[in-house]
C-alpha cells in the first residue's frame, strides 16, 4: 500500500510544473525553451502536429490553443493565409530532422503561429558552448531532483498518513467517491431515453425527500399536473432516517429484504413513500388526462441549460420543461487517507459509505459476515449505526468500534458534558468507543484491514464504514452556469428558493439565506421537506419566501433521541436545563401521522406557547424546576431529558430538545421571538420538561 501511495506521489510531483519543464527539456535532447529560443520550440511541436507530417506532438499547451484549429481544406486560395513556418534552431538539429519544417499547406484557417515572430538566435559556435554548459546545469537539476526525491522516500514523507495528506489541503477526489459508491449496477427505468418524455411542465432531478415532497406539493395546487421524476438511483422516492436506525432493529430477514421497518412503536412501515403503482409511467405521463407523476430511474442529468430550459442526460437526450427543481441532495465522502486507500481495490471492497438503499444492503451483508468493524465519524450517522449495529448483535459475537476526533459522541453539537454522557450510553448499547483517534494508516492484511490509529495502536476490522459528512452534489454548476456558496457548498438560492427563472433548489443541495441565522444550508431530512414541498409551491405560482426554522433529530436506538432546531454548535456558549427521564421521554414515545414526516411536524402551530403558561403555572413549574436537578449537574449524572440553548451574542440561535418530544413548536417560537440570555430562566418553562415528573409523583401518591 504504501508503495502504492508513493507512486502516487511521485506521479504528482513529476507532474509539478519545474520537473515537468524539465524532464520536456531533456525529451527534446537536451533542449532548453527557457532559455531564449522558445518559439523555435513550440514551432517545432506545432507544426510536427500538423496532418501528413506523420510526427507526434509533445506539447498539451499547443494543443489546446483555441486557435489551433485543424487542417483541413484543400483550397489552395486558403494556402495565402497560411504562411509556410521556418524554424531557425539554436542548435545543430539531431540527425534526420530538417532544418526547415515542412510548409503547412492544409490549413483552413490562419497558422497563428505563422505570425509569430521569427527566432532571432543565430546558430554559431558562442552559442554552442552556452548550449553545453546549460546541458551540465541541466544535469546537475537533475542530479539535485533525484537526490531530493531519494532523501524525502527514505523520511517516508509518500507515505499517506493523515496527518501530511490533512496538511497538503487535497480536495477529495470526487471520481473516487463515485467509484466508491457504485458497486451494485444501476438500473434504468424505462431503459431507453427515448420513452422519457421531452417535453414536461415540471421536471424535478433527484429523486429524494425534496422532489418527494415538492410534487406532492405541485399535486396538491394543480391537481392535473405532469411532474417527471429524474433520479440516477434504481429506485422510486425513499425516506433515509431508517436506515441507519429502525431497519437494523428489525429481526425479520424478509421484512428487511423489503425494506420493511418497525417504527419504534412497533408498528411496520415501508421506506417507500408511495408504493410502485402510484406512478404513472414514463410513456403514458404526457397522454394522462389527470396528469401524474412519472420517476425516470437510473437516469443522470449532466447539464441544465437554463436559458433553453433544458435538461440533459448523460446520453445527449434533452428534456425541456417549463418549470424545473433541483434536488441533487449530498454525497458521503471519505477522508484523505481513505481517498488514497481505496485506489487499491482490494481495500476499497472494505470501506464502504453510507447514503442509499445500495449502501444498506452492502453493510449489512458484510456486517452479518463480520466480526470486527470500525466505524469512522462520531456524528449522527456514526453514532447512530454504531448503537444499531451493537444492539442488533444480539449474542454479542462481534466487535464494533466506533472512532472519531472528538471528545464524546456528537461532539461538534453537543455540549462537552453531555456529548461524554453520550458516549456512555453508546457504549453501553456494547460498543467500544474511542474518542480523539484518528486513523493514520491503512493496510490490506490478507484478511481484513489493519488500521494504524493516531494512538499508536493498530486494529484489525473486517470492514470500515466511514461516515464523517458529506458534500453537497452540484456537479451541474459549472456546465450550467449555476452559482455554488464558496464556505458553505451548495447552490446558492434566493429566499423563494430559485436560482435563475424557473429553475429552483431545495434540500441538501440549497444554500439559502435566512433572515434570522445568515447564509445557511441544511443537511436534514425536515428541511428537505420544507424546501421541497416551498419549491412546489412556488412552482405552482406561489411566491412564497422560505422563513420556516426547519427542525432535526438524531435516535440512538429507541431508548435516546433528541431533536433540534437552528444553529447547534458545540463552539456556541450554551445553557441548559435537565430533569429526570420519565417511561415516556424516548424516541419510542413519538410517533407521527404525517407520511413524509417521520418526525417532521413541521407545520405545528405552537400550543404550549401561548404567551406564555398562566401565572399559576409558572410558579408551579417553577418550583419544581428548584426541587429537581438544576442545569450543570456534575459529570457522570444522569442527562435523562431538557432542553440546551445554544447562544450567539446572547441571543437564543439554537435549541436541543434531549428526550423531550412534541414540544419542537414551541422551540420555534422561542427562535422567532429572538429570546435573550437573560429571559432564559423564564423561557425554560415553556417546554414543561417537569410537567411529567410531576404528573408520575402526584400518580405514586
Ligand atoms: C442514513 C441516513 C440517515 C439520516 N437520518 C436523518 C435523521 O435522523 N434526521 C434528519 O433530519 N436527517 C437525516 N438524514 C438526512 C436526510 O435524509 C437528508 O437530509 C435528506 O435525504 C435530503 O434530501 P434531498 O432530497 O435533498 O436529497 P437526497 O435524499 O439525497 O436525494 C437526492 C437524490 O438526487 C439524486 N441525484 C443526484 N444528482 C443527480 C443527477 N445529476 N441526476 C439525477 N439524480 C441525481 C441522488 O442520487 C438522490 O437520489 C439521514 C441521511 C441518511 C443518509
Amino acid at each position: 500500500m504504501l508503495r502504492i501511495a508513493k507512486i502516487h506521489h511521485i506521479t504528482r510531483l513529476l507532474n509539478a510544473p519545474v520537473i515537468r519543464t524539465s524532464l520536456v527539456n531533456i525529451a527534446n535532447d537536451g533542449y532548453d525553451s527557457r532559455l531564449g529560443c522558445k518559439i523555435a520550440f513550440i514551432n517545432r511541436n506545432y507544426c510536427s502536429s500538423r496532418k501528413g507530417d506523420g510526427e507526434k506532438v509533445g506539447d498539451e499547451s499547443i494543443k489546446s490553443h483555441p486557435q489551433s484549429k485543424p487542417c483541413e481544406s484543400q483550397d489552395p486560395v486558403k494556402l495565402k493565409e497560411c504562411q509556410p513556418v521556418s524554424i531557425h534552431p539554436c542548435k545543430p538539429p539531431p540527425p534526420g530532422f530538417p532544418t526547415k519544417i515542412p510548409s503547412v499547406k492544409q490549413c483552413s484557417t490562419p497558422n497563428m503561429m505563422s505570425e509569430m515572430p521569427e527566432p532571432t538566435c543565430p546558430f554559431d559556435e558562442e552559442d554552442g558552448k552556452r548550449r553545453a554548459s546549460y546541458r551540465k546545469l541541466f544535469l546537475l537539476g537533475l542530479l539535485f531532483t533525484a537526490i531530493t526525491l531519494g532523501t524525502v522516500w527514505n523520511l517516508g514523507m509518500f507515505d499517506y498518513h493523515e496527518e501530511n495528506i490533512r496538511n497538503k489541503k487535497e480536495k477529495p477526489k470526487s471520481d473516487n467517491k463515485r467509484k466508491q459508491r457504485q458497486k451494485r449496477a444501476i438500473i434504468k427505468d424505462p431503459p431507453t431515453s427515448k420513452e422519457i418524455p421531452s417535453n414536461v411542465p415540471y421536471l424535478l432531478i433527484g429523486g429524494g425527500t425534496a422532489s418527494f415532497a415538492a410534487f406532492r406539493a405541485i399535486k396538491s395546487s394543480d391537481p392535473t399536473a405532469k411532474v417527471l421524476v429524474v433520479t440516477n438511483e434504481s429506485f422510486f422516492p425513499y425516506m433515509r432516517p431508517p436506515l441507519s436506525k429502525e431497519i437494523w432493529f428489525n429481526d425479520d430477514p424478509e421484512a428487511v429484504k423489503k425494506l420493511i421497518f418497525k417504527q419504534w412503536n412497533g408498528s411496520e412501515r415501508s421506506l417507500f413513500y408511495e408504493p410502485d403503482d402510484f406512478y404513472t409511467k414514463c410513456q403514458e405521463l404526457m397522454e394522462n388526462p389527470n396528469g401524474g407523476v412519472a420517476v425516470a430511474r437510473g437516469w443522470q442529468v449532466i447539464e441544465v441549460d437554463v436559458i433553453a430550459k433544458k435538461a440533459i442526460l448523460e446520453d445527449g437526450y434533452a428534456i425541456h420543461y417549463d418549470k424545473c427543481l433541483l434536488a441533487t441532495g449530498a454525497t458521503p465522502r471519505l477522508s484523505p487517507i481513505f481517498e488514497v486507500a481505496v485506489a487499491d481495490e482490494k481495500i476499497a471492497e472494505k470501506v464502504k459509505l453510507f447514503r442509499n438503499i445500495y449502501d444498506f444492503e452492502e453493510c449489512m451483508e458484510a456486517y452479518n459476515q463480520s466480526k470486527t468493524i470500525a466505524i469512522v465519524g462520531g456524528g449522527f450517522l456514526g453514532s447512530e449505526l454504531a448503537c444499531a449495529m451493537a444492539r442488533r448483535d444480539k449474542k454479542k459475537t462481534k466487535t464494533i468500534y466506533q472512532l472519531f476526533r472528538e471528545g464524546g459522541n456528537m461532539g461538534k453539537i453537543l455540549p462537552e458534558y453531555l456529548s461524554y454522557w453520550t458516549t456512555e450510553k453508546v457504549k453501553a448499547e456494547g460498543v467500544t468507543v474511542m474518542p480523539k483517534t484518528e486513523v493514520i494508516g491503512v493496510k490490506n492484511d490478507g484478511k481484513g484491514l489493519e488500521l494504524e490509529l493516531s494512538n499508536n495502536k493498530k486494529l484489525h476490522v473486517d470492514f470500515v464504514l466511514v461516515a464523517i459528512g458529506v458534500e453537497p452534489n452540484t456537479e451541474l454548476a459549472e456546465k450550467s452556469d449555476l452559482e455554488v456558496d464558496p464556505e458553505l457548498g451548495g447552490y446558492l438560492v434566493n429566499t423563494e428558493l430559485q436560482a435563475r427563472s424557473d429553475l429552483y433548489i431545495a434540500g441538501d443541495a440549497a444554500c439559502f439565506y435566512d433572515a434570522r441565522l445568515g447564509r445557511r444550508r441544511v443537511e436534514h431530512h425536515d428541511h428537505a421537506v420544507v424546501t421541497g414541498r416551498l419549491a412546489g409551491e412556488n412552482m405552482t405560482g406561489g411566491r412564497k419566501p422560505y422563513l420556516h426554522q426547519s427542525m432535526f433529530w438524531s435516535d440512538l436506538g429507541p431508548d435516546v433521541g433528541f431533536e433540534a432546531i437552528g444553529v447547534v454548535d458545540s463552539s456556541l456558549p450554551t445553557v441548559a436545563v435537565f430533569a429526570k427521564a420519565t417511561g415516556r421521554d424516548h424516541p419510542q414515545a413519538v410517533v407521527t401521522q404525517e407520511k413524509e414526516g417521520l418526525r417532521s411536524n413541521t407545520e405545528e402551530i405552537p400550543q404550549e406557547c401561548d404567551k406564555y403558561a398562566s401565572e399559576e403555572k409558572r410558579t408551579e413549574l417553577e418550583e419544581a424546576r428548584k426541587q429537581s436537578s438544576e442545569p450543570n449537574k456534575a459529570e457522570g449524572e444522569d442527562f435523562g431529558k431538557g432542553v440546551i440553548f445554544y447562544l450567539r451574542n446572547d441571543i437564543v440561535v439554537g435549541i436541543v430538545l434531549w428526550n423531550v418530544f412534541n414540544r419542537m413548536s414551541v422551540a420555534r417560537q422561542v427562535l422567532k421571538d429572538q429570546r435573550k440570555y437573560e429571559d432564559l430562566n423564564e423561557v425554560a418553562k415553556l417546554f414543561n420538561i417537569h410537567e411529567d415528573d410531576m404528573s408520575e409523583a402526584a400518580a405514586s401518591e
